[in-house]
């Protein structure tokens, strides 16, 4: 994606070039087909005030985007106003009181560089230019996710406008249910975010990644070992297992084995990541790497360059689960053997809620030790038959085994699914009649109840 440039303005669906800027709002490369009647690139909150104004008098339901990340393309919408956040996109940095604001737009790369300076840290997506809009919302699962918890978890408020064009501050203390919500209803939140106020962490001293990379043919092994180790790795590391059709270093059907840890001290980092030079199956290995030190920054634009290039069309889906490593073991060989050609990729990601700080009452309810997502790739669109429901009917079959989706890797739209507790969902549905009675938003591309 690219960072926005100049004034934002108003474009109107017909007018030359209308298509293409839409489509250019999504990192998504595929066109779903969907056109907003009008696109709205907001400077300042008084622009989504009287972009709402319009939306209510021309009786235009109103969609969002901030970094346009959203696999799903939920931004999309047929006949909409869409309202693009993406120019919100300031950071204030209070050292002092380690807090900080940013707007919606603001790429979690910036926002990373911004606080190393300071010695500070907030856990960003493992993306650069994933926004703060979309991510946050959904929940976030950033880097050091695993120590620090969900990335909402570290939000002490946000400034809202309402349907009715209020401009609003939630937090503990003020609109406590809008603040509820706003924390895990992701693409299906009944406001515009139009500022987040951060609480920050103290740095880490030490960063970098420890790589094992196996070719396939030892996928039960590889995958029944990491689940044995995998509940009791240290949270200063994000131990994730990649299915890939062309490994690093191999450049065959491999499964990456991916060790990224933050910690206080080389020492410390060292004795978190030697799990994989110890492990039993280490001898299968056609690679194993020393801890390579790097910035969040270069770890988030090498995980670009080689797994989410951009200008390429997805599918992905993904499912919450907690079944023992032999029920998913033929669902994870069918993914590496039905796989489309890479960068198409697997992650079985030990995220491990047990290590990780409690978590409040909010509208995020659902997860699990292990989050499998499957991430499906192509150019052209002529595979787009081929190719386009894969993600989806990998987990399709393996439904009996999830406990729900992540809204993150959501596909709704395909395939509705659980994101939350049923209780949180008939809360949200109750807190959405009460600030959005017009029903003014779009709300999720699908759902299950
Ligand atoms: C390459 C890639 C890597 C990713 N990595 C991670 C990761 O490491 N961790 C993780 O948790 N997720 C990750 N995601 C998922 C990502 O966090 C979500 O798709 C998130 O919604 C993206 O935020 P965005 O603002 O960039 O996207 P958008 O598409 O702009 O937003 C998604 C939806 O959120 C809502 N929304 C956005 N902004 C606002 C706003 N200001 N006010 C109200 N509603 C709003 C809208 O409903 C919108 O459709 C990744 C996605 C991609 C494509």
């Amino acid at each position: 994606m690219r960072r926005p440039t100049g004034r934002g303005v108003i474009h109107e669906r017909g007018t030359p070039g209308f298509d293409k800027t839409v489509l250019a709002t999504s990192f998504n490369g595929r066109d779903p087909g969907h056109r907003p009647r009008v696109l709205v690139e907001a400077n300042d909150v008084s622009d989504v005030v009287e972009a709402l104004k319009r939306a209510r008098r021309e009786n235009l339901k109103v969609s969002i985007f901030s970094g346009g990340h959203s696999w799903a393309q939920n931004h999309l919408r047929e006949g909409a106003l869409l309202l693009s956040m993406a120019r919100l996109n300031s950071i204030e940095i209070d050292p002092e009181s380690e807090t900080a604001t940013a707007g919606p737009g603001c790429w979690g790369v910036d926002l990373d560089r911004a606080l190393r300076k300071h010695g500070l840290f907030f856990p960003v997506a493992h993306a650069p230019d994933v926004c703060l809009g979309g991510f946050l919302l959904q929940g976030g699962f950033g880097w050091g996710g695993t120590r620090v918890g969900l990335a909402i978890q570290s939000v002490i408020g946000l400034d809202v406008v309402l349907a009715d064009g209020n401009v609003v501050h939630a937090s503990d203390k003020e609109n406590p249910d809008l603040y509820w919500a706003a924390r895990g209803a992701g693409p299906g939140f009944f406001g515009v975010v139009v500022r987040y106020h951060l609480r920050l962490h103290k740095r880490h001293k030490a960063s970098g990644m420890k790589i094992q990379v196996f070719s396939q043919k030892h996928l039960e092994d590889v995958y029944t070992w990491a689940d044995k180790v995998g509940p009791e790795v240290s949270n200063l590391v994000e131990f994730q297992l990649l299915i890939t059709p062309k490994a690093m270093g191999t450049f065959g059907p491999g499964i990456e084995v991916f060790a990224p840890v933050l910690a206080s001290s080389w020492k410390e980092a060292r004795e978190a990541v030697a799990f994989l030079s110890n492990s039993p199956i280490r001898s299968k290995a056609s690679l194993t790497t020393p801890l390579i030190p790097a910035s969040i920054s270069f770890m988030s634009l090498i995980a670009n360059f080689t797994h989410f290039p951009a200008n390429a069309k997805w599918c992905t889906d993904n499912m919450w689960v907690d079944a023992p490593i032999e029920q998913l073991l033929p669902g994870l060989r069918k993914i590496g053997d039905t796989m489309p050609p890479a960068p198409s990729h697997s992650l079985l990601l030990y995220w491990n809620p047990h290590n990780q700080p409690e978590r409040p009452d909010m509208a995020f309810s659902l997860e699990a030790g292990k989050y499998l997502a499957v991430y499906g790739e192509w150019k052209k669109d002529a595979d787009e038959a081929r190719y386009a429901n894969w993600a989806t009917e990998r987990m399709q079959e393996m439904a009996p085994l999830s406990l729900g989706v992540q809204l993150a890797d959501e596909n709704l739209g395909r395939r509705p699914a659980r994101f939350t507790k049923d209780t949180n969902l008939a809360r949200l549905d109750q807190l959405r009649s009460t600030f959005d009675p017009q029903g003014l938003f779009n709300s999720y591309m699908g759902r299950l109840g």
